[in-house]
């Protein structure tokens, strides 16, 4: 037994020998006499990721490593890819019903069960990941999300960022909004309604099954994430055309989300852990997403000649506008959909001049020799 496993079965143990005579389960550690212990807790976390799918299931997979570490072993976690305990997109409910205490994936795909959730993964033509974390830890955007789920038992975190995505695999040219007109893509969330209102047909499947869907004809296009998560589903063996930029996600965050009633078990401590590992997942998952999507566009150039090609502005400034107009329309629905998006709207209003200035003046000194 690794000293890991000892320290938990042991914990286990005292707790379940001490907790009749002190009798308090919420404190961050149990104290009796001169003795001090605490409780293990086994949990499931299910995600919405094939299992060690790079970035994103290793991301899962690294958080849950963290929190076993720093708890010493009184957390432990156990990481099932998407369909190994419930399929990809039911993550939500298994956390909701507690079928699973923990979950990784992101909100965009519970748009039919919370609408307004869709916005903490960011919104087609919002934020950059580094703006849309400076929203959720400093502009008001993470005591919005909890209020999101808090009807549904679940206690969200910001686990994970993708940073900006690409625009997806296609085996039709776009060269004018014309071309979106029957357009069969898998796109999930806003920006596939953003594609439906544009004349096309998305559909969203899980992308374990992309490859097949594109490469069947069953879909024309798919996005997926970036290249170093397309290069690893070969989904450049599927399609004629690579297309950026990633209008729909400029800088997806990613979600770990936890059942209220498992939460409320754990002694603070244990939920501090949570927390801090949660916010170092997110500099992790960013960081990998960064260097491997250079290393795999390069290689996808390199090895693969991929057709890499711009969206016109014309299709970018046309999906722009509806963009526009759908979260206008999302706002006015309800109470809460009108905060969101007031919390949103005022905190882009204050950061993209900052932006404008910092990043993207700096972006635009470069020469880049990819763009064409
Ligand atoms: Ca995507």
């Amino acid at each position: 037994m690794d000293r890991r496993k000892f320290v938990a079965a042991t914990g286990l143990a005292g707790a379940t020998g001490l907790l009749s005579a002190c009798g308090n389960r919420n404190g961050p550690q149990v104290e009796c006499g001169n003795q001090t212990t605490s409780e293990t807790f086994k949990w499931k976390m299910v995600t919405s990721w094939p299992r060690d799918f790079p970035g994103l299931g290793t991301g899962a997979n690294r958080l849950a490593e963290s929190i076993n570490q720093l708890s010493n072993g009184r957390l432990q976690i156990k990481v099932y890819g998407g369909n190994e305990l419930v399929p990809a997109f039911e993550v939500f409910d298994a956390v909701k019903q507690r079928t699973a205490e923990m979950g990784h994936s992101a909100t965009y795909y519970w748009k039919g069960k919370a609408p307004a959730a869709q916005f903490f993964a960011g919104i087609p033509f919002g934020m950059s990941a580094q703006e849309l974390h400076g929203w959720i830890y400093y502009g008001g955007g993470l005591e919005l999300w909890r209020e999101v789920y808090a009807p549904h038992g679940i206690v969200p975190f910001l686990a994970g960022s993708s940073g900006p995505q690409m625009g997806g695999w296609f085996n039709r040219e776009i060269n004018s909004v014309a071309d979106l007109k029957g357009l069969k893509m898998r796109i999930p969330g806003l920006g596939g309604e953003i594609l439906r209102r544009a004349g096309g047909t998305p559909t969203n499947i899980p992308g374990a099954e992309l490859f097949t869907a594109l490469q069947t004809g069953t879909i024309d296009a798919t996005e997926w994430v970036g290249p170093y998560n397309d290069l690893a589903f070969g989904l450049f063996r599927a399609a004629k055309y690579y297309y950026y930029p990633g209008w729909h996600e400029p800088g997806t965050g990613l979600e770990c989300i936890i059942n209220q009633q498992a939460w409320n078990t754990l002694p603070e401590d244990l939920q501090a852990i949570v927390r801090v590992a949660c916010q170092a997942a997110v500099t992790d998952t960013l960081s990998d997403f960064t260097y491997n999507n250079g290393v795999a566009l390069k290689k996808l150039l390199d090895e693969h000649a991929v057709d890499l090609r711009r969206f016109p502005d014309e299709v970018l400034n046309h999906l722009g506008e509806i963009s526009d107009n759908l979260v206008r329309e999302m706002a006015s629905e309800d109470d809460l959909m009108g905060r969101i998006y007031a919390s949103f709207q005022a905190y882009s209003d204050i950061v993209r001049p900052w932006s404008a200035i910092s990043d993207r003046t700096l972006l635009n000194l470069r020469a880049d020799p990819l763009i064409r």
